[in-house]
């Protein structure tokens, strides 16, 4: 039997979809590639060959499972601090709902603050959020228009029906879905017609302040459905993430995403 085709009857025998390619998680491997080096490297003085062929076995094992040891994405999530795995992806960009911005549409009197102090759209406000024209589809010239940015600046990318737009890797902002897109759009054009001086405002308060509009959206502007609050835990193979949506039930889409 050639040596490729056992390779490959190896591999897929071996092989964990469920830990490997696109659901690899990055925190356990370089986790696994830092033991299999130390295992090496305690093997060294006693055989070179074995310390060789331990390395290459255990890399191998880590290509093809996603870990060598069993356990690991367990370990992780129990002993990895959240910083150290926020290096590997693992904690998406925070999207917090900032006061100032709630205090700003307050004072201008398009947001209104229930007894029970929870925040709802000016009734008036919100008529003219949904007569404005929604975009087209998602795109880099949508997300600059959003946010007041020259044609050329920052990279849009699209992920998984999520947006972001980054300066060399920074987001500047980024969008849970189109729908988010639209809402935020929509808010945009009513401010800019309304406040002179609002394309000069930098695009992290601009991206801030539609946030919050959007965080308030009580009825889809696009379908007009109600909106509905939903918290979420999942586990992911190295953190329990807790996500909090405010999402639209009738597009199937987050207007807002948090995660915890
Ligand atoms: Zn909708």
């Amino acid at each position: 039997m050639p040596l490729s085709r056992v390779t490959n009857d190896l591999g897929g025998r071996l092989r964990r979809d469920e830990y490997t390619g696109s659901n690899r998680c990055w925190a356990c491997t370089a986790v696994n590639v830092a033991l299999s080096a130390l295992v090496a490297v305690v093997l060294i003085p006693l055989s070179g060959v074995a310390a060789v062929v331990a390395l290459t076995g255990a890399l191998a094992t880590v290509y093809f499972r996603g870990y060598l040891v069993p356990g690991t994405p367990e370990l992780t999530k129990r002993y990895l601090p959240s910083r150290l795995l926020a290096w590997f992806g693992k904690q998406p960009l925070t999207v917090s709902r900032e006061e100032s911005t709630d205090a700003w549409l307050l004072s201008q009197g398009l947001l209104r603050e229930s007894s029970d102090g929870d925040f709802a759209l000016d009734p008036e406000f919100k008529a003219s959020l949904a007569a404005v024209d929604p975009p087209q589809s998602p795109s880099a010239s949508l997300a600059r228009d959003i946010l007041e940015l020259p044609p050329t600046d920052g990279s849009f990318t699209s992920q998984q029906g999520r947006y972001t737009l980054s300066d060399d890797g920074d987001p500047i902002a980024a969008w849970p879905s189109s729908l988010a897109l639209d809402a935020d759009l929509r808010a945009k054009a009513v401010f800019s017609e309304r406040y002179t001086g609002w394309n000069e405002r930098p695009p992290d308060e601009i991206a801030a302040l539609l946030r919050s509009v959007r965080a308030t959206v009580d009825r889809c502007l696009r379908c007009d459905e109600s909106t509905e609050y939903e918290q979420v835990t999942h586990e992911t193979c190295c953190a329990s993430v807790t996500v909090e949506r405010l999402t639209c039930p009738q597009c199937d889409e987050p207007l807002v995403e948090l995660r915890r």
